[in-house]
């Protein structure tokens, strides 16, 4: 039993939201594993807080909302590298998935018709962020959770998958370790799903759980997958400060007000019309503008005031907030006001993906954070990113089963085995390193340079300084060593494991935003301070090489809306 290689029709890696959706999309008759570094209930997912968009016009203000007006403010949003026809795809099956999320039992906040309520959110039109209180990602993945467990989903939970087999353009299987064995092990697949979540851990003053560290973006650009528009990368507005918890963008939605040391409300000077409801990439700007100019509170942080809202309306809409804000930072929002600053949040780059979640490679498949299909573009908007993992998972699915009515098996086991004993190989080679460095040390200067020279602002000097930096954390990277050698939940090697696949993307990220001389959505250049579309209104591709990634790039799909200059 040990060593023989288990054989699936399709494996799903990610127990989040766009690995469980995926799941139960599978039919019965197909073998489906799912494997997860951690329990699916501990994925990232669960942390979420805000809500999801689709246009349901359940509540005043939002009769005439439609999908089509739902489109048109995520490609603005996006700044226009979005590609459209994957918008309109997303939007157009948002509210038949929301309802179908309701039907599997999602406790959603309602409203007093008793039907699913919707709060405004940054840089949409309408208010149309569909929500349970600010627990929205706990209950959405609960529920979808059951619904697996009812469907006998067979979970690898703490396998932490390490290589995706590829040979002849064509999906072979994986390699994946148990933490709680050491064993490594291969399956054999004909359809991979990468549902693995974002890469949030690869800067410092993240919102991400520590887990987010984009190993499985890492993997698939390892095996040769092209990996998409890395460079964007969202910074949320309001963290709390010290510990860049969350504070989700519905407190701005509720009615929530920024506020700088001299008591003004200053984004009425950055966005006249949406204010603290302006995209993300925009609010972070300015509020870092303003802590720049001598506008904070100790240079650091700005208020976010709730405190007109009353005490009824923060405790029935966001009594997570409070306890966040309460537990974390001693402060009670009802009677004081929450100190905030921008800190990383969400990786709109990924798995280069079509519109049906299928990548280059036969058999393989990305949905979710990992992905790029791209429906978030140079920036996302709040609340379309639970969406597009339950709207693509669901689409990943169907597409998946339809490849596997159509398609012969091609598997050849002889290439699984050949990857599984290089694979045991290179870990025993790990173990056996004698270098002085620790994983630490390089893991957390990465982070710090990332925030620090790849960050909200960026420029020419920064972007280069970074680059030398990467390159020489890569090379001490070969200097470290795992000093604890047991092979039962060794989390010292799973960490070294990790961070060769987040020194990979940094490359990536601070290369990617070097050669992109423009400024668009989450990617500020000082010294490029405007959209540059005759040049780069294009997707990054950068591809593995072992000299570091190779760029490449790709038309942006345009339907209905020409690029126009983003006003808000
Ligand atoms: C604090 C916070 C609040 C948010 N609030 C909102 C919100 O209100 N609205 C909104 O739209 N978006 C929100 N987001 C973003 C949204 O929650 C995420 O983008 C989304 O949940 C990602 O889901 P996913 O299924 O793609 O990945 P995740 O939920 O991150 O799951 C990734 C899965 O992959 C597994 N995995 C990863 N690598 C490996 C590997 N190598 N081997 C095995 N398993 C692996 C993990 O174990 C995990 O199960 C928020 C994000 C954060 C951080």
């Amino acid at each position: 039993m040990r060593n023989e290689v288990l054989s699936y029709d399709v494996i799903v890696i990610g127990g989040g939201l766009a690995g469980l959706m995926t799941s139960l999309g599978v039919t019965g008759s197909q073998k489906l594993a799912l494997f997860s570094k951690v329990h699916p209930l501990r994925s990232h997912s669960l942390a979420a807080q805000g809500g999801l968009n689709a246009a349901l016009g359940n509540v005043p203000g939002s009769a005439d909302d439609s999908w089509e007006k739902h489109t048109f403010d995520t490609i603005k949003g996006s700044d226009y590298l979005a590609d459209q026809d994957a918008v309109e795809i997303m939007c157009r099956m948002g509210p038949e998935v929301v309802y179908e999320l309701e039907h599997w039992g999602v406790p959603f906040s309602r409203t007093p018709e008793c039907k699913i309520a919707q709060r405004p959110f940054g840089g949409a039109d309408y208010p149309r962020t569909c929500y349970a209180t600010d627990r929205t990602g706990h209950v959405l993945l609960h529920t979808l959770y059951e619904q697996s467990c009812r469907k006998n989903v067979e979970v690898f939970s703490e396998w932490l998958v390490t290589s995706l087999v590829i040979e002849d353009n064509q999906v072979q299987g994986i390699i994946a370790l148990h933490y709680e064995s050491g064993e490594v092990r291969a399956f054999s697949a004909r359809v991979v799903v990468f549902a693995t979540g974002g890469y949030g851990r690869v800067y410092g003053n993240s919102t991400n759980a520590l887990i987010n560290t984009g190993s499985g973006i890492a993997v698939a650009y390892r095996a040769g997958v092209p990996i998409k528009d890395l460079e964007f990368v969202q910074f949320h507005p309001t963290t709390l400060y010290g510990t860049n918890i969350l504070i989700t963008e519905g407190a701005r939605g509720e009615g929530g007000i920024l506020v700088n040391n001299k008591g003004e409300r200053f984004m009425k000077r950055y966005a006249e019309k949406l204010m603290e409801l302006a995209p993300r990439d925009i609010v972070s700007r300015s509020m870092t503008t303003e802590i720049l100019e001598g506008f904070g509170f100790e240079n650091a942080y700005l208020h976010l005031d709730l405190r007109h809202l009353g005490r009824e309306k923060i405790m029935e809409r966001l009594p997570g907030i409070c306890d966040i804000a309460i537990d974390f930072a001693g402060v009670d929002p009802v009677k004081e006001p929450i100190p905030v600053q921008p800190g990383q949040h969400y990786s709109m780059g990924g798995i280069d993906t079509n519109e049906k979640g299928e990548t280059k490679i036969r058999g393989l498949y990305a949905a979710g954070e990992c992905a790029c299909v791209s429906v978030h573009g140079a920036n996302r908007l709040g609340g379309n990113s639970l969406l597009e993992t339950v709207v693509f998972g669901k689409i990943v699915s169907t597409h998946l089963r339809e490849f596997l009515k159509s398609q012969g098996d091609t598997r050849d086991a002889s290439f699984l085995d050949k990857a599984l004993e290089k694979e045991k190989q290179r870990i025993e080679e790990l173990l056996k390193r004698k270098g002085e460095r620790r994983y630490t040390e390089i893991r957390d200067e990465l982070r710090r340079v990332m925030f620090a020279d790849v960050g909200i602002f960026r420029k020419e000097e920064e972007l280069r300084r970074a680059c030398e930096v990467v390159q020489r954390l890569k090379r001490d990277y070969r200097d470290v060593s795992v000093r604890h050698k047991s092979r039962y939940f060794n989390f010292e090697l799973i960490n070294v494991l990790e961070l060769e696949g987040m020194l990979d993307l940094a490359d990536i990220i601070s290369r990617g935003a070097l050669a992109r001389r423009e400024s668009r959505g989450s990617h500020f250049r000082t010294d490029y301070p405007k959209r540059d579309d005759p040049n780069w209104l294009r997707h990054t591709l950068a591809t593995f090489t072992p000299n570091g990634p190779e760029f490449d790039y790709k038309e942006v799909k345009i339907t209905r809306y020409a690029p126009q200059e983003r006003k808000y």
